[in-house]
């Protein structure tokens, strides 16, 4: 049998970053992913995938829509939505590689099958073919992820009613894509295909969409999401979904009772995703769970056995990869005796619509009703010339400071490039920097990060140079 320092279930963004930062602090380390492809939800049927179509609908979109007011004519524009999908292909197939890559480099052994506990320190490796092997292991962390939920009574067929994992590889443009759920999946995957032509109707229970990020930047976003042709129905609550041959019809209810039907020829289940801990064995090793039906952690992200930890999608936290790449790297780090952090209320979200959405720190709602005393600096694209030269005028920064030191308390954004430009933020906070520190560094001219230091200068004293 062999036997391991640390071995880690799951390859997504936590555990092959875990894996890779255990076996650079010297570490004996071993893997164990139950697909045939390392990289997890995040880099086969998540955030790479995702973005790989979110980019190449985007280009279609922009050559039908804005090429013609830059001066570019296109004759018989057509969309191949094989080739789309078949470059999304390669570009997963390259990203996966190059997770075995890293394994091997860093002389990670990586065994394919189902990892479950025998007992604390012994897992069974079930393959889909083939025997089944027994590990014996000093730690271990568990990074097996998530799921998508689903609503009760409603089956996801993964034919009609399906959920992001089958959308990433539709092989038509749906004519009707109803979405249930107006979160941060249904509003990527329906970007994609209204893009490309569907008509897309959004039902959320809320009264906003991407409702745990700030107010302001769900407000502006639906408002562009509209403009491309997406239909919302707020407040309403989905009751049914059924399948009849090739169409799919499903109901919701608003607050008042009055019931809405929609009937299209897809539809997607995107109303949040639950931890995964099936075959785990959980049981076997004594580790429990919380009241959520996720792997229950302390702040060191150890479980209530000792020497078991748990990382990612599959405990408590925003299901990001950041932040589970980032617990990984912690975990490993804690483990050999080092004093790594993490601070979560630092951990940016991003939405890659277009306009891109992106936030970071505490929103507006939360100060209010933590009656913290905030200042808001705000500038909209429409006044950047860079912005005006790309024709990506909708959007705005803003910034909340606390009223009397200064101090960043949360940026929100949306608009071109946000995705990237949060980062600025991010750094600015996790050194505790005043709006004015940001209002007087230099930003390159022109660049979309120049809203982000005139939305500083409108903070403090409001004195925005360009609005
Ligand atoms: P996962 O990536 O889910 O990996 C878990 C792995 O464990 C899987 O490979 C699974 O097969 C394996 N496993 C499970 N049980 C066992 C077992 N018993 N034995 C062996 N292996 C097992 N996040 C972002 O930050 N940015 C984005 O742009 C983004 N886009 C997304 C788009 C979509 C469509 C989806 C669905 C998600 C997206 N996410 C995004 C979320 C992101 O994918 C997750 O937060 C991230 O993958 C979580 O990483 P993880 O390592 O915890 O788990
Ligand atoms: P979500 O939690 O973002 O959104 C789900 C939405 O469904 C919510 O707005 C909720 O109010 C709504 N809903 C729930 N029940 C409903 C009902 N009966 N009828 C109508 N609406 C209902 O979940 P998601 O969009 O499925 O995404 C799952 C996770 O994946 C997210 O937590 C996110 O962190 C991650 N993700 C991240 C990215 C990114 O970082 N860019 C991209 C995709 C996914």
């Amino acid at each position: 049998m062999s036997k391991y320092d640390i071995t880690v279930i799951g390859s997504g963004p936590g555990g092959y970053v875990a894996a890779i930062r255990c076996a650079q602090l010297g570490l004996k380390t071993a893997i164990i992913e139950k697909y045939p492809t390392l990289g997890g939800t995040c880099l086969n049927v998540g955030c790479i995938p995702s973005k790989a179509l979110l980019d190449s609908s985007e280009h279609y979109h922009n050559a039908a829509s804005k090429f013609s007011a830059h001066g570019i004519k296109l004759k018989d524009l057509k969309m191949d939505l094989k080739q789309m999908i078949k470059r999304k292909n390669e570009v997963v197939k390259q990203t996966c590689d190059g997770i075995a890559y890293l394994m091997k480099k860093n002389k990670i052994d990586v065994i394919h099958g189902t990892g479950t506990f025998i007992d604390k320190n012994t897992i069974e490796v079930s393959p889909e073919k083939g025997k089944k092997l027994k590990i014996e292991t000093d730690k271990t962390i568990i990074a097996t992820g998530s799921k998508p939920s689903s609503l009760p009574g409603i089956e996801i067929d993964k034919k009609r009613i399906i959920t992001s994992t089958e959308a990433l590889n539709l092989t038509e443009v749906p004519k009707h894509l109803i979405l249930i759920g107006g979160g941060i999946i249904g509003l990527e995957m329906g970007s994609v295909f209204a893009r490309l032509g569907a008509k897309v109707s959004v039902l959320e229970f809320m009264d906003g969409i991407i409702t745990t990020m700030d107010k302001s930047l769900g407000k502006e976003l639906q408002k562009t999401l509209k403009n491309i042709g997406m239909e919302f129905y707020m407040k309403h609550r989905v009751t049914s979904a059924t399948v009849k041959g090739k169409s799919v019809a499903v109901t919701a209810e608003d607050k008042s009772g009055k019931v809405v039907s929609l009937k299209g020829d897809y539809c997607i289940m995107a109303v949040g995703r639950s931890p995964y801990t099936k075959g785990l064995g959980l049981d076997n090793a004594g580790v429990k769970l919380d009241d959520r039906g996720r792997i229950d952690v302390n702040d060191d992200l150890e479980t209530n056995v000792k020497g078991i930890y748990a990382i990612g999608d599959v405990v408590k936290g925003a299901m990001l990869a950041h932040k589970a790449e980032d617990e990984g790297v912690f975990l490993a780090e804690k483990i050999v005796g080092q004093k790594p952090h993490i601070n979560y209320n630092l951990i940016p979200s991003v939405v890659y619509t277009w306009p891109e959405v992106a936030g970071v720190g505490y929103t507006e709602e939360q100060l209010k009703a933590d009656g913290v005393k905030y200042k808001v600096g705000s500038f909209p694209f429409k006044a950047s010339g860079r912005a005006r030269a790309s024709m990506d005028l909708e959007g705005f920064v803003k910034i909340l400071a606390d009223s009397d030191t200064d101090e960043i308390l949360g940026v929100h954004m949306i608009g071109p490039r946000a995705a990237d430009m949060i980062a600025e933020a991010v750094v600015a906070m996790e050194f505790r920097a005043s709006a004015e520190d940001i209002a007087r560094i230099c930003h390159a001219h022109p660049s979309f990060t120049e809203a982000f230091k005139e939305a500083a200068m409108d903070a403090t004293e409001k004195r925005a140079i360009h609005i």
